[in-house]
């Protein structure tokens, strides 16, 4: 588990997350949305030990000062919102280096790799340049890369942000999967939907602060919405969309 204990940060004078309370668990998605600026990509990166703050911060019970980079690697891997490389390493390469980061006592390259490959359905790919094929295809790399690192927790900054709709979908039931075989998934989304296909815990963050954290079922979601993001909001057909106060 990790758990955050009054947890602030401050660039500068800018105070950017104010006493943050929350606990991250294996086998859970946990879904931050929020308007642009409201501090998401600083709470993921303050999650992974990336961010001085003030609070605290615990994994399995032990202060995350106390664990060097390599530690954390082992319990939290990253997949960043856009990544691009002038380097021409095939999938497979690219794919490897998740193991870097690993202990290398427990290394079986080959079949790390090709489990991940797989189970993100790149398998087919792995001798072409990650730089000659898809959006899509990168994003589900970035995953596999993050899945050979075998670390127990998975934070992902907008994922499927530059995706069409079936990539998204695609990368949606990737990241469902994770959870249920047990990764404690952190996800940041710019799309409410999500939702529908990533089930787990929603955090609205708004200023630095958390304006609701629970599930969609909760009464006080839609009206927490609608607040954070300043719009009205409808439902359709279990779709979310949106228009002005
Ligand atoms: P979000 O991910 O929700 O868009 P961010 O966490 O990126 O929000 O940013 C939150 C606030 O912190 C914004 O006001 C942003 O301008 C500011 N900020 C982000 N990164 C830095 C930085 N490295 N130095 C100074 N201010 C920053």
């Amino acid at each position: 588990m990790i758990k955050l204990n009054n947890v602030s940060v401050r660039y500068g004078k800018n105070q950017v997350l104010s006493n943050i309370n929350l606990e991250i668990n294996e086998g859970e998605n946990l879904i931050i949305l929020g308007p642009n600026g409201s501090g998401k990509t600083t709470l993921l990166k303050t999650i992974m030990g990336l961010i001085h703050f003030e609070g605290e911060i615990e994994i399995d019970g032990k202060n995350i000062n106390s664990f060097s980079r390599s530690e954390i690697a082992r319990y939290i891997s990253y997949v960043p919102q856009i990544f691009t490389t002038p380097f021409s390493f095939t999938v497979k390469e690219f794919v490897s280096m998740g193991l870097y980061r690993k202990k290398r006592d427990y290394w079986d390259e080959e079949k790390d790799v090709e489990e991940a490959l797989k189970m993100t359905n790149i398998y087919d790919l792995k001798d072409k340049y990650i730089n000659k094929i898809s959006g899509g295809e990168l994003q589900k790399c970035l995953i596999a890369r993050a899945l050979v690192q075998d670390s127990i927790f998975i934070a992902m900054d907008e994922p499927m942000s530059h995706l069409d709709v079936k990539a998204v979908l695609e990368i949606s039931s990737i990241v469902a999967s994770l959870s249920s075989q047990g990764k404690g998934i952190v996800i940041i989304s710019h799309d409410v939907n999500i939702i529908k296909n990533l089930n787990g815990n929603i955090l609205l963050l708004k200023n630095g602060n958390i304006s609701f954290l629970g599930k969609e079922e909760n009464p006080d979601f839609v009206s927490s919405l609608e607040r954070v993001f300043e719009v009205k909001v409808h439902k359709n057909d279990d779709i979310y969309y949106f228009t002005k106060l």
